[in-house]
């Protein structure tokens, strides 16, 4: 079997190998779209350029013609100068500036040859040297009057502020020769603001430029911002300023004066030391290739990550595709190996009516031979109830028909018994799911599964007897059983455990609680109980606690962790009544102590009073404790002449005198036969003598009544004073030394312990 984790190889090749094809696609479409895009943009450049060069060229022959004229006219006006009267000249020169459309030509004059203005159109005196103004300076003028003279030819001035006019104006002069002798200068002085209203009038756009310059640079015309470049001059790198050999070109610049970059085309005029150059605006000139071509790489653009889009879309279904296909591959798998495992079969219905199918895996697990079901179709149907265990069929059948008509959770599910075809019986656990319903929801086609659960069923049934004898047992336990799992809780609780803990709940309800919710139901008395005997120490194996139950009983409350083999399993805590075996052990304890004649306390348990007595002593320092040791005179005697039953009877009754006759807290005992001590704790030596005289001359004067009559008695008594560290034998020694000497005196006395002794 294949490890199916995810898509197989040759669907990422196929992937990866879709993309290097698209993205080379889109490179390649690209560069294309780029080279062509270069190629339009070299073409519209070199079309504009044509096309100013052209332009410029018509400007530069329209312009020669001009000049040719206005060189015409001042020739002639020079001519009228020399011959003709004044007021005939006057004339000439207002039908020169009558020729000229109005406003060019804004004066004629005349100097002579000292720069002095002899003749100014604008002044109405005729014939008078007009005062000081003088032209001496004037470029124009000395260009005329410099060494060696220069030709009779029209010069061309730098436009200059007109000192009658006050308009910006380029002069036009020509000298007046007579005879080869220089008399003047006529003056031609053409509007500047003319020559380039002229050109704007043809290129109207601002974005556009044509303009006049003299071959030094200086403006004489400018389609638009004529007033900015005015007596100035362009600068000086210049295609036309720095190769002056050339008569025409073109250059890219953006002008300064507007910074609009243009190209430029110009011409130098062959007869005047002029240039025209014309600028088309580069991103007009442009414009239409631009446009079609932001249009372009929008749409190519948009074109492209559709492309993408639609790839990553397409990449992205395919490689779920593929991953569905391998999650379906292994759910086939896994389906494949849990149907056809040998404790599987598979069976379908297909609507009311329709007889059931089932599968080779059904028909081997039931131990069918399958030709036995072999339908017209080819598959396998059968009579499934005959299969069915008769005591579960009305089960099953009920089951299913209310599947049929109510599948609200969409599964059925049952356990049956199914009879084999040896006629062995298995039982069955049946699952089924509608795949197909009709129009009203209800299931019209149905699948499931039989899978053999014989085994699980007798583990199940096992654990179930198990269970219920576990469960007889606790009852019948005469203890309290709490168990509690690993993760503290609740496990088993017996009825006796419920009752001693004062529980009255369904036992039901309480199992499954942690060991706080317990807690919490339980009273604090009972609680702590539960609680001491559950130690933070978890490894300890486990702790006793006996503590006061219900009703004066005595309980004893164990808590054992358990584990099988280290591994834990959780603890028990097991509940004894023990009142009894108590008060068992506290008559034991009593008859270990106690003398049985007389009821008063034994020599063991007198001795062990005897050692607190004295611990006591030892921590008060200043009192002492007596110890009287008392033995009957003659008892014998008594013995003898009444016989063994008076002589107890004398006894007990001496036994309870004593008891009578101390205070609380002061101790009579029985020693053995007749032999009796008492132990007075706070008593000073005077006191204890007195108290053991008291008691001895009392015996002596008050007979014992006997069955035997009344009988006298006296008794002998040693006493010793017991102060500091003293042992109780040594203690109750010198007490039967006195008592000794007591005897020795002739019985009937007191003796107190005297070193001397
Ligand atoms: P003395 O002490 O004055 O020297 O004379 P005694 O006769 O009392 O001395 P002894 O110790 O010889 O006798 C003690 C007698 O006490 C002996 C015994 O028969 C008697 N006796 C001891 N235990 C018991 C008993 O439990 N019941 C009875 N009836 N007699 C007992
Ligand atoms: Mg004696
Ligand atoms: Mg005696």
């Amino acid at each position: 079997m294949q490890k199916p984790s995810g898509p197989q190889y040759p669907e990422y090749l196929l992937l990866l190998a879709s993309w290097v094809v698209v993205i080379a696609f889109m490179a390649i479409y690209w560069a294309q779209a780029l080279s062509t895009a270069t190629r339009q943009t070299q073409l519209a450049e070199d079309l504009a350029r044509r096309g100013i060069a052209q332009t410029s060229h018509a400007l530069a022959l329209q312009t020669e013609t001009m000049l040719r004229k206005l060189d015409y006219v001042s020739e002639q006006l020079a001519d009228d100068w020399l011959n003709k009267p004044h007021e005939a000249f006057r004339q000439a020169a207002r039908h020169a500036q009558q020729a000229l459309p109005e406003g060019a030509i804004l004066n004629v004059g005349v100097s002579d040859a000292q720069g002095r203005f002899i003749f100014s159109a604008l002044d109405p005196r005729p014939g008078t040297a007009i005062s000081a103004v003088s032209m001496a300076d004037r470029e124009y003028f000395q260009a005329h009057f410099q060494t060696p003279r220069s030709p009779n030819h029209l010069h061309v001035g730098k436009p200059l502020l007109g000192r009658f006019s006050h308009e910006w104006a380029v002069v036009l002069s020509r000298p007046i020769d007579r005879d080869g002798e220089r008399l003047g200068v006529l003056i031609l002085s053409v509007s500047a603001k003319y020559l380039s209203r002229a050109l704007s009038q043809v290129y109207t756009d601002p974005q556009d430029a044509a303009l006049i310059v003299r071959s030094d640079g200086s403006y004489i015309a400018r389609s638009h911002l004529i007033d900015q470049v005015l007596g100035k001059a362009v600068p000086l790198d210049r295609d036309f300023l720095q190769r002056p050999q050339q008569t025409h070109g073109q250059y890219l610049i953006t002008a300064p004066i507007d910074g609009v970059e243009r190209y430029y085309a110009w011409h130098r005029l062959p007869h005047y030391p002029l240039i025209v150059s014309v600028g088309i605006s580069k991103a007009k000139a442009l414009a239409p290739v631009t446009l079609a071509q932001q249009d372009a790489w929008r749409r190519n653009a948009i074109g492209s990550v559709v492309l993408v889009l639609m790839m990553l879309v397409v990449s992205h279904l395919r490689w779920k595709a593929a991953r569905q296909a391998t999650q379906l591959r292994v759910a086939h798998e896994r389906m494949h190996l849990t149907l056809h495992s040998a404790h599987n079969g598979v069976w379908s219905w297909h609507g009311q009516g329709q007889a059931v199918e089932w599968d080779g895996g059904l028909c081997d697990m039931l131990e069918v031979p399958p030709a036995d079901h072999q339908g017209v179709d080819g598959r396998r149907q059968t009579d499934w109830k005959a299969f069915v265990h008769p005591q579960d069929l009305p089960r099953l059948l009920q089951a299913w028909e209310s599947y049929l008509t109510h599948p609200q959770d969409g599964v059925f599910t049952a356990e049956v018994r199914m009879r084999t075809g040896s006629g062995g019986i298995k039982w069955v656990a049946v699952r089924a799911r509608a795949v197909e319903r009709d129009a009203a929801g209800l299931p019209a086609w149905v699948v499931g599964t039989y899978t053999d659960i014989t085994d699980r069923h007798a583990v199940d049934e096992s654990l179930l007897i198990e269970r219920k004898r576990l469960d007889v047992l606790l009852e019948r336990f005469p203890g309290g059983v709490l168990m509690e799992d690993t993760a503290d809780r609740v496990v088993l609780l017996n009825r006796v455990a419920m009752e001693w803990m004062g529980l009255s709940v369904p036992d039901k309800a309480l199992i499954g609680l942690t060991h706080e919710q317990l807690l919490r139901r339980l009273d604090p008395q009972r609680a702590a109980w539960l609680s001491a005997a559950h130690p933070q120490e978890r490894r300890e194996s486990g702790t006793t606690l006996e503590v006061e139950g219900p009703a004066g009983r005595v309980l004893e409350i164990k808590r054992i962790e358990i584990s099988d083999s280290d591994e834990p399993l959780g603890r028990v805590w097991l509940l004894y009544d023990i009142t009894e075996r108590k008060r068992r052990e506290r008559h034991l304890t009593a008859l270990a102590s106690t003398d049985s004649l007389t009821g008063l306390p034994n020599r063991r348990s007198f001795m062990a009073t005897l050692e607190h007595a004295l611990g006591r002593a030892q921590s008060r320092p200043g009192t002492g404790c007596a110890v009287m040791m008392l033995d009957i005179d003659w008892f014998k005697q008594v013995n003898d002449t009444h016989g063994h039953p008076v002589g107890d009877a004398v006894l007990q009754e001496l036994a309870a005198r004593l008891r009578a006759s101390l205070r609380q807290g002061d101790t009579a005992a029985r020693l053995g036969g007749e032999e009796f001590a008492i132990v007075l704790e706070e008593m000073a030596p005077a006191d204890a003598l007195n108290k053991a005289n008291a008691i001895r001359e009392r015996i002596a004067a008050l007979p014992f009544s006997t069955t035997a009559g009344d009988i006298r008695v006296t008794v002998s008594i040693g006493v010793a004073l017991a102060a500091g560290r003293l042992l109780a034998n040594d203690v109750l020694s010198t007490a039967d030394q006195a008592l000794y000497q007591a005897k020795q005196e002739g019985r009937n006395r007191v003796v107190l312990w005297r070193p001397t002794l």
